[in-house]
């Protein structure tokens, strides 16, 4: 087992924080203006309904779909930047059908990976900063730098990190990229990014994670699947992509089992197992017995209970006497 530096350990716990603080951070402002964005669309787009959710039914064969769905993709299409993003969109991921009733659904044309946050894309921090990259409204106000800086910060110290620890210096380096982000005048003024730029320097001053934020329930979400990493870790389980499985596949939302869940569920499978065991011992002892049991039975001579052989006998005399009576 790797001895995991304290200290080094508490700052990758603290970046681990920091990223949920963000994607909390963005949620006021990416919402308004997907919300009023989505408004804007649904005012050209409104007549008519899409009866057979063209984009799962046809996937890409355009000219098939219903001039509901036409209307949207043209307007969301307006919206894009990058043709090789727009070429590349798994229609039959998305369901058109839903777009005039969901800001959220329409604005799944601009993720480009939508495997991850099944529960709530918004959620995701690789999904916001595909947003951010792919939609001309947000490329106006974030710069491509900014996006790039965070993508690494999350994937170099944090995604696949499994060393488990950072330095100071390190630390520092990420909290500022994330900082820059809710700097940004048309973020900064939101409530949601108000209370994260205000957490993120307060992580960014103390070595533990403040208590404040300690106490958040997302907060403890995430170190709780830490812990799990940790705990895979000392174990030598940690396997690659291990920290980002974890975060960004099954519990993208964090929607995960604490950790006293995970001690219970491993408390009910090995009683699962025992019981299994068990139950293989009854089985086979029962099928012993059977196969046995037929074994010392074949060496019994049946012995014919003589009433019923002369019953018999003379049943078929009878037959074959009444059949000759016949044909004469
Ligand atoms: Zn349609």
């Amino acid at each position: 087992m790797n001895q995991i530096n304290s200290e080094q350990f508490d700052n990758f716990k603290s970046v681990a924080v920091a990223l949920k603080l963000t994607v909390d951070g963005l949620q006021d402002f990416v919402q308004e203006n997907l919300q009023r964005l989505h408004q804007n669309i649904y005012k050209k787009c409104s007549v008519g309904r899409c009866h057979y959710n063209c984009s799962r039914k046809y996937g890409d064969r355009f000219s098939q779909w219903c001039s509901t769905c036409q209307a949207w993709k043209k307007e969301l299409h307006q919206q894009n930047r990058y043709r090789k993003h727009w070429d590349n969109i798994k229609w039959r991921k998305i369901d058109t059908m839903d777009f005039p009733y969901s800001y959220e659904e329409a604005s799944k044309v601009f993720i480009q990976d939508l495997s991850h946050g099944r529960h709530g894309l918004l959620e995701d921090l690789n999904a916001l900063m595909s947003l951010f990259r792919n939609l001309r409204l947000f490329n106006s106000i974030i710069n491509d730098n900014i996006i790039g800086d965070i993508l690494r910060t999350r994937n170099t110290y944090f995604a696949h990190n499994y060393a488990l620890s950072l330095h100071g210096v390190e630390k520092a380096q990420c909290l500022n990229c994330l900082i820059v982000l809710f700097k940004i005048p048309e973020i900064a003024c939101t409530q949601s990014a108000k209370t994260a730029l205000n957490l993120l320097e307060q992580l960014m001053m103390s070595q533990d994670i403040p208590e404040r934020i300690l106490k958040k329930p997302n907060v403890q979400n995430t170190l709780a699947v830490i812990q799990n990493v940790f705990h895979r870790k000392a174990y030598g389980k940690l396997e690659e992509n291990t920290i980002a499985n974890l975060f960004y596949n099954d519990n993208e939302n964090f929607h995960i089992k604490r950790f006293k869940d995970v001690q219970t569920t491993k408390r009910r499978n090995r009683m699962v197992k025992f019981l299994r065991f068990a139950i293989f011992l009854t089985t086979l002892g029962i099928g012993t017995f059977i196969i046995l049991y037929g074994l010392l039975s074949k060496d019994t001579i049946p012995v014919k209970d003589p009433t019923t052989y002369n019953n018999k006998y003379k049943s078929h005399d009878k037959t074959v006497h009444i059949t000759y009576g016949k044909g004469e």
